[in-house]
């Protein structure tokens, strides 16, 4: 069975003594909660990776990871950071391809199969953003969207790389908006990239990624989301910035399909 995944993205938020504060408050309450069965991922802006690795060394409690790599190996590309590079602070994780990276700093997804490239080859996990805006699902093309992000994408990878992958859908329309889509409009997207895996892998590749649902997914709707057969998961924004609610949605992820 496939273990549910809860990850943070703080996007650009927060001050270092007000991430270190948040820190400090998640890791008291992940210490109240009886043992978490689910991976937490926490991806804070690139000056505090450093002081999040140090803390997941010493409590592994939680993974980090970051929002977003160059597409780059190295050389003259001032202000850019390599997936080299973030390995070597022992990060494991790394966004890729979030709408707010499409839509404002026009990645396309020729340069995010880049960025996965360098990732795998640094043997780090993308966590690979997709999903459709607001009016390509009222066009009723969100499938096609979704789907041409996954080919274009990710699906060069070969069997053993995608492997690696975390594959999350996030509906463009539902970001930051308080707009969540319901359980049936996430299942019936992520049942359909799973359809796609099968199609470009084999089944027991699609049985195994993990694909997190993004999207205004909050403490008050982490569970409805999270039962659906195919969400393994969630990625979080801002609910992750609150200590109570992210420990609630990741406590939420710990007992899908308990009694
Ligand atoms: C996100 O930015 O990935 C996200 C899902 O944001 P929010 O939870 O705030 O909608």
């Amino acid at each position: 069975m496939r273990s549910k995944i809860v990850a943070g993205n703080w996007k650009m938020n927060l001050t270092f003594d007000e991430a270190e504060e948040l820190v400090d408050n998640i890791l008291d309450r992940l210490d109240e909660q009886d043992e978490m069965n689910c991976e937490v991922i926490i991806c804070p802006p690139y000056p505090y990776l450093e002081m999040l690795t140090d803390y997941e060394f010493d409590e592994q409690r939680f993974n980090v990871g970051a929002q977003n790599c160059s597409a780059y190996d190295k050389g003259a590309y001032t202000g850019e950071v390599s997936a080299k590079m973030l390995k070597s602070i022992d990060v494991d994780y790394c966004i890729v391809g979030h709408s707010e990276r499409r839509k404002y700093f026009g990645e396309t997804n020729e340069i995010l199969a880049e960025k996965i490239n360098r990732l795998i080859e640094n043997n780090m996990s993308p966590i690979y953003c997709v999903g459709e805006v607001l009016e390509e699902r009222e066009a009723g093309r969100h499938f096609e969207v979704v789907k041409e992000q996954l080919e274009k994408g990710l699906f060069h990878l070969d069997g053993d790389a995608i492997y690696d992958t975390i594959i999350a859908y996030e509906p463009v329309w539902a970001i930051g908006t308080g707009k969540t889509a319901t359980p049936e409009q996430a299942q019936e997207m992520h049942a359909y990239i799973r359809s796609l895996i099968k199609e470009h892998y084999d089944e027991a590749t699609a049985d195994d990624i993990r694909i997190l649902y993004g999207g205004s997914c909050n403490a008050k709707n982490a569970t409805e989301l999270f039962s659906q057969p195919d969400v393994d998961g969630g990625l979080i924004g801002g609910a992750s910035l609150k200590a109570d609610d992210f420990v609630s949605i990741c406590n939420q992820a710990s007992h899908i399909g308990e009694e």
